[in-house]
C-alpha cells in the first residue's frame, strides 16, 4: 500500500523496501491505479469461473443485477507521510506540509480513479489509529482529497480506534471502514456512537489466519453492529489484510460473509 504510491508520485522513490520524500512531492502524471479499476471492472462484467460454478452465493444474472461498482482504495497522505523517511526538501519541521503535498497529488489520483469508473473511493489511514499521527492535519489533508468528490467516500482506520472514533467520526467522508472481527473494544466504542450521519464499514471476518470462521459467529458480530448502530448504518465487509491470505481461504471467508448476511436477512 506504500510502494505502489511512493514509486509513482514524483518526490517520492522507494530504496532497499523504503519509502522515501527527496524533493518536492507533486501529482504524478498519470494514473496509479486507473488500469486495476478497468481490470476490476471487467472481472465483474465477465464473472470468474469460481464465481459462475458457486451458484450458492449469487447466479450469474443475480450477481449483475446485485452489483453496485468497484471501491477504489488510495493510501492516505498522513501514512504515506509518517511511513516514509524524509531525506531534502522537507525537513521534520515540515512533515506537516509534506502531508499537505501528498494531500493534492492524491486528490489528482482519486479524480483519475473516479473518471476510470469508481463507484467509492476510500482512503486508507492505518496510522490514525498509532497515536503518532496529528489528527487536525491528517482531517486538513484528507477534505482536500474529498472535496468536490461526487462518489461516495470513504477512510479505512485498522486497529484498535476506541480512543480515536469520535474524532474520526468528524472527518469529511461518507464512511468510517474499521475491523470488528477481531476487536471486541471496538465494538465497545459503538456504544451510544453519534454516526453524525456517517455509515460504518463493518469488517467482520478474521484476516489473520486461514482457519475459515462459521457462519454462526459471524452473523454474531453482525448481528451486535446492528443492535448498535442499526442496519440501515453497517456496510459489511472483512477486516483488511486479506491479501496476506490463500487465496482458497480469501474466497471461503468471504463466502461466509455473504452467506451470514442472507442468514440474518
Ligand atoms: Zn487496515
Amino acid at each position: 500500500m506504500l510502494e505502489v504510491f511512493a514509486r509513482e508520485i514524483p518526490g517520492m522513490m522507494v530504496k532497499d523496501g523504503t519509502p522515501l520524500i527527496i524533493g518536492k512531492i507533486q501529482p504524478a502524471p498519470y494514473s496509479i491505479g486507473a488500469s486495476d479499476i478497468d481490470m476490476a471492472l471487467k472481472t465483474a462484467k465477465n464473472l470468474s469461473s469460481d464465481f459462475k460454478n458457486d451458484s450458492q452465493i449469487l447466479s450469474e444474472d443475480k450477481f449483475q443485477e446485485n452489483f453496485k461498482g468497484i471501491k477504489a482504495i488510495i493510501t492516505g497522505p498522513t501514512t504515506l507521510a509518517l511511513s516514509s523517511r524524509i531525506e531534502g526538501f522537507y525537513n521534520k519541521d515540515k512533515k506537516d506540509k509534506a502531508i499537505i503535498d501528498l494531500a493534492w497529488a492524491l486528490k489528482k489520483e482519486a479524480e483519475r480513479l473516479q473518471n476510470a469508473g469508481a463507484a467509492v473511493i476510500q482512503i486508507d489511514e492505518p496510522f490514525l489509529s498509532t497515536g503518532i499521527a496529528d489528527l487536525k492535519t491528517a482531517k486538513k489533508a484528507l477534505e482536500i482529497i474529498v472535496h468536490d468528490l461526487p462518489q461516495p467516500t470513504s477512510m479505512h482506520v485498522c486497529g484498535s480506534i476506541s480512543e480515536v472514533l469520535d474524532e474520526l467520526l468528524k472527518f469529511k467522508v461518507n464512511i468510517i471502514d474499521c475491523e470488528f472481527a477481531d476487536q471486541s473494544k471496538n465494538l465497545e466504542a459503538l456504544e451510544n456512537i453519534n454516526l453524525k450521519g456517517k455509515k460504518i464499514g463493518f469488517g467482520c471476518i478474521d484476516t489473520k489466519t486461514n482457519t475459515v470462521e462459521s457462519k454462526e459467529k459471524v452473523a454474531g458480530i453482525i448481528k451486535k453492529g446492528i443492535e448498535l448502530v442499526g442496519e440501515e448504518n453497517l456496510i459489511v465487509d472483512p477486516d483488511c489484510g486479506m491479501r496476506l491470505r490463500s487465496r482458497e481461504a480469501a474466497y471461503s471467508k468471504l463466502k461466509v460473509m455473504v452467506e451470514a448476511v442472507k442468514w440474518l436477512s
